[in-house]
């Protein structure tokens, strides 16, 4: 497939996944590690920056103790992880080496994204190293992160930076070419999806791992982290980390893979943070109309189009926004607290100003400016 892009390419995001660059029993598949970072080196070299998003480091690290599998407590993975992340970047900072690469490690957890005076630490942190000329290898700091404080996959860890630092494209390499409508692997009229302009309902199912037909357990995951990726104005590519020359070849624009275009060109600051900010104080449920007014014309939500509230959040808070379905479809900053927004919704402005009375300050419950929509 051809792309033009439209725009400069410039900051380049790789993601590579443990499946990618170990063998079955957890030792690292050397070759494929050397592709990968011949194919980056390459890049480099014509002038991208490249930030590298690795996993690995529980898998290296079983390798390494030579055990069959992977722990089960919590402290033992830990440790685990922590043997495996030295070994993963001996053998980059070796590969990287042999082209005469620096290279920078970065561990991160959820709360370094979704802290605001964290997220700036990590982004100068990462933008000096791209500007010393290194790169940059990422990986969730597992020996410190709990359910709590983790991210969870590094395919949303990628999509996170990726929106950190203003990148241009996020190449998320998979063991299969791209999304597919049925998993190819079981149903041989699995198609190809090329270019999702949006992420929709139909988009999603085709990575739904319901019945025989969708045996790539990552795949929703990957489209998950499209979405946070194309939110934040990045272009999100798909494809297969067994091609030799994949991450040339989508920096060129000419590949095979699925490209998922972003919504935004640029997205201010502040409504990146509330993307990466993992962790909302409470949900609002709106409507249908409310959903229309927030996704296709640009609008503030007002109090008339929400239809619950979920959890006791104070004024000030980042929530969820999902519709009837459940469905996130952005996050936002309140102006008002739960208990209010409770009194108040589905009540017209004018209702409402009376209902809060001293409390009334402002029309929108979330205003558009406090506010960061989904792809979908
Ligand atoms: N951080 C984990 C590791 O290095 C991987 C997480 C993931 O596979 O998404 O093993």
């Amino acid at each position: 497939m051809k792309i033009d892009y439209g725009r400069e390419i410039k900051r380049v995001i790789v993601k590579v996944g443990t499946s990618t660059l170990t063998h079955e029993n957890g030792t690292i598949n050397i070759e494929r590690m050397e592709q990968l970072v011949r194919g980056l080196v390459d890049i480099s070299n014509k002038g991208y920056e490249v930030i590298l998003v690795s996993s690995g480091a529980v898998g290296a690290g079983v390798g390494k103790l030579h055990k069959k599998k992977k722990p089960t407590t919590l402290p033992e993975k830990q440790a685990v992880a922590a043997i495996g992340q030295v070994t993963l970047m001996h053998l980059y900072e070796k590969f990287f080496g042999e082209y005469n690469k620096v290279v920078g490690q970065i561990l991160l957890t959820r709360d370094d994204l979704a802290n605001r005076k964290r997220n700036l630490n990590a982004k100068n942190t990462l933008l000096a190293l791209l500007q010393f000329g290194a790169i940059p290898i990422i990986n969730e700091n597992d020996t410190v992160a709990v359910d709590e404080i983790k991210v969870g996959d590094n395919d949303h860890l990628a999509a996170y930076v990726a929106s950190l630092i203003d990148g241009d494209l996020l190449i998320i390499l998979s063991d299969i070419d791209g999304l597919y409508t049925k998993n190819p692997a079981t149903c041989k009229d699995g198609v190809l999806v090329e270019k999702v302009e949006k992420i929709t309902a139909e988009i999603e199912a085709y990575a739904g791992c319901e019945g025989s037909c969708f045996g790539t357990g990552g795949m929703m995951t990957k489209i998950k982290a499209a979405k946070i990726g194309t939110a934040a104005g990045v272009f999100v590519v798909i494809g297969n980390g067994n091609e030799k020359n994949l991450i040339a070849d989508v920096v060129k624009g000419d590949f095979r893979g699925t490209i998922f275009i972003p919504h935004n060109k640029k997205i201010h600051t502040k409504k990146k943070w509330l993307l990466l900010s993992s962790k909302p104080k409470g949900t609002i449920i709106i409507d249908e109309g409310a959903q229309d007014a927030l996704l296709k014309e640009g609008k503030s939500l007002l109090a008339i189009g929400i239809t619950a509230v979920e959890g006791n959040f104070e004024a000030d808070a980042v929530v969820s926004i999902k519709n009837a379905l459940g469905k996130e479809i952005g996050r936002g900053i309140t102006y008002y607290n739960s208990v209010n927004i409770e009194k108040i919704k589905g009540k017209k402005t004018k209702e409402m100003t009376k209902i809060l009375d001293d409390e009334y300050e402002f029309d929108t419950v979330i205003h558009r400016d406090n506010m960061s929509v989904l792809n979908m």
